[in-house]
This record gives C-alpha cells, structure tokens and sequence, in this order.
C-alpha cells in the first residue's frame, strides 16, 4: 500500500497545499482523506497523476474549511464525471454525523441541481459512529473520536490486508493525542500525526495556543505508543526548506523509530 500526499500544511498555509493524502491498495484503489479548503484538491490530484474517476471512497475528519471545503469540489467534479458518462460505481464520503451534515448542508446551498441530484444516488454520504468498522479499498477501518477541544474529528485506524493487527496505519487528524486513543494507536505500523512546527520555534508559531503539537511532542508521543513509523503534517509553511531535516532531528530526540516529513505530492510506501 502507498500513502500519497497531496498536501501537509495547516490551514493558512500557502507556500503548499492543506493536509490531505490518499491511501493506495496495491490494486490501486484510493481512498481520499479530507481534500484540503478548495479547489486546489483537482489542482494537487492532477499533479499526482490521480484521477478523480478513480476515486470511489473518501473520509472527512472534521468540518474545519481546510479540511471540508475541497471535499465540496469533489462532489461537484465526480458528478460532472457522472453525467459526462465518465464515472462508473459510486462515490462514498463517511464521516462522523456532523461533517457528513455540514458537507450535505454546503453541497446543497453552493452546487447546482445537476450536481445535487446525485446525491444520495450515485454519491453516498453516510455517517459513521465512534469506534465503527467500515470496508474501503479492500481494507477494514475503524473510524474514532479524537476527542477534539474544538470541532468533532474522527481519525481512523486502517488495518492493512493480510497483515497481522500491528500491520495498522493511523490517522491521528489535526490535534493532539487523547489518552483515550491509545488503544486505536499502541503498537501501530504507522502513525500519521500533526506536527505544527519545532517546539524549539514555539515562541514564534504559538503551536499550544492553536491547539497543535510540535516535532517534539509527536516523537514523545510515537515513542509512548510504540509505534515503528511516524508521519509528520499539518505545519507551518514558512520553514519549507529546512522542514523535512529540523522536524526529523527534533522528533528523533524522543523517538528512535522512521520518521518521515512528507512534502506535498510526495508518495511513502507502508
Ligand atoms: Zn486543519
């Protein structure tokens, strides 16, 4: 399985896109996770060489504009592929109640019929609740409840096919850990966790006051888990050049497992 992603920034980012990424079965199969703040998801999806035709499953974990608001260009583009007679099967987005909500809310009051008449049809929005299983691209995912301090958000853990239970993949969202998701995450293959800059930078991009975590406190956290990878997103933008070598050393500190931090389009084998 591949993890693509399409963006790995915080929401006011834009020197790159919002964090978003597409988890890839061996046969091929996507499924989208959130789609960044707008249009700049078709923007990224071209650049990746992923064709929206090709994308059946999608999860959103909040309704934050950086999370949700490309999830809208989605459902308006795999419509247009719908009645272009370019879409075959059906587009399912999951998520917890509210964003599921909040999505059907704005597809309705910004998209026109020809694109709104498909929902519900062809275009699937379905709830999940906390600590439910659902089947996406051959692979069982157990959506949970992050226990976000702001919006509702749901991460997932992702159990890859054939492997054993440690062979998970999980998704932390856009906040940090709640103890209570310990047992979603312990032991994971892959942890994918925000990091929102370098606590060494604290002073300067307030991380705690905006309710995120830096490189250090994700090292602490993959080390307290056990987990053997960790994916670092969500950051800022305004040390690009320098991110992927002074995230890494900082996390290390705490952590002696791999540590990635991704560039956006940059694809990780899991
Ligand atoms: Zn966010």
């Amino acid at each position: 399985m591949k993890l693509l992603m399409l963006g790995t920034g915080s929401a006011a980012v834009t020197n790159c896109y919002n964090t978003c990424f597409a988890l890839i079965a061996d046969d091929g199969r996507p499924m989208l996770v959130d789609a960044g703040g707008g249009n700049g998801i078709l923007k990224q999806l071209e650049r990746a060489a992923l064709p929206l035709v090709d994308i059946h499953d999608m999860f959103i974990t909040h309704t934050h504009t950086d999370h949700i608001l490309g999830a809208v260009w989605i459902v308006r583009m795999v419509a247009q592929s719908i009645y272009g007679g370019k879409y075959s099967g059906t587009f399912t987005v999951r998520g917890h109640d509210e964003a599921i909500a909040a999505l059907r809310t704005i597809c309705f009051a910004t998209l026109p019929v020809k694109v709104t008449c498909h929902i519900d049809k062809e275009i699937r929005l379905v709830p999940v609740a906390d600590g439910e299983h659902f089947e996406a691209i051959g692979c069982d995912f157990t959506a949970f409840d992050i226990c976000s301090t702001k919006a509702k958000q749901y991460g997932f853990a992702m159990q890859m096919p054939g492997g054993n239970d440690d062979e998970r993949v999980v998704c932390l969202g856009d906040e940090p850990f709640n103890e209570r998701c310990r047992c979603y995450a312990e032991g994971a293959k892959w942890l994918l966790s925000e990091a929102f800059c370098l606590y060494s930078q604290r002073e300067r991009f307030k991380p705690y006051e905006k309710h995120h975590s830096t490189a250090l406190d994700a090292g602490k956290l993959a080390d307290s888990l056990s987990v053997r990878n960790l994916v670092l997103y969500h950051t800022e933008d305004k040390t690009l050049a320098t991110r992927r070598e002074k995230y890494t050393a900082e996390a290390a500190t705490h952590f002696s497992g791999n540590i990635i931090v991704p560039d956006d389009l940059e694809q990780i084998e899991l």
